[in-house]
């Protein structure tokens, strides 16, 4: 199934609140939610009333939306978690933070997820010195991610070397060095993400 293309903004108005998936736009007063904080379309502004189910189909929108993820690889994510020890809805979220492409977002190497599979896929980075270009890649607790040495010099690169980068509790960077370490994996305290996951398990196991 072809990637979704529309206007990645409308994605936002739907789930209502931000979902950070156009960069630096997404933090300026053109942010489209900052303009029009409701749903797109001719009945964008009804008040509706909303189910149970429409909740939960909401919730795990907003989820899938967030991290870039297709339909298909967002259940195939929850179905590991569904299998892993603990809380499937704090495994799915641990699971969504510890891709490779999120790692690299969160390292702020990339403006948005977006931005960040692309370089990932690009070839731009390594993990514990071997080339990595899958976005979907899980990582674990003590894996490093680097720049490429050949891409270090362009434009991209040289602009995040000049940034002040503050990254998750998780995660340690070093900027100048173009690196990233994933320190520990992320507890549900750490994970920031605006999304209540029981509402995605609730709609999954139905
Ligand atoms: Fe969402 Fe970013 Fe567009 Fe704002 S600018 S609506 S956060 S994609």
């Amino acid at each position: 199934m072809a990637r979704y293309t529309d206007a990645n903004c409308r994605l936002c108005r739907r789930e209502g609140q931000k979902l950070f998936l156009k960069g630096e736009r997404c933090y300026s007063a053109k942010c489209a939610i900052e303009k029009r904080n409701y749903a797109p379309g001719q009945h964008g502004q009804a008040r509706k009333k909303v189910s149970e189910y429409g909740l939960q189909l909401r919730e795990k929108q907003k989820a899938k939306r967030f991290y870039g993820l297709q339909e298909k690889q967002f259940r195939n994510l929850f179905d590991k978690a569904a299998k892993r020890q603990g809380k499937t809805g704090e495994n799915l979220l641990i699971l969504l933070e510890t891709r490779l492409d999120n790692v690299v977002y969160r390292l702020g190497f990339a403006s948005s997820r977006k931005e960040a599979r692309q370089l990932v896929v690009h070839g731009h980075f390594t993990v514990n010195g071997k080339k990595a270009t899958a976005p979907a890649m899980e990582l674990k607790a003590g894996d490093v991610v680097k720049v490429k040495e050949k891409s270090t010099n362009s434009p991209k690169f040289k602009e995040v070397k000049d940034m002040a980068i503050t990254v998750p509790a998780w995660m340690s960077v070093e900027v100048e060095k173009l690196e990233g370490k994933v320190v520990a994996m992320p507890t549900r305290e750490e994970i920031d993400t605006p999304v209540a996951e029981h509402l995605i398990v609730e709609l999954y196991s139905k």
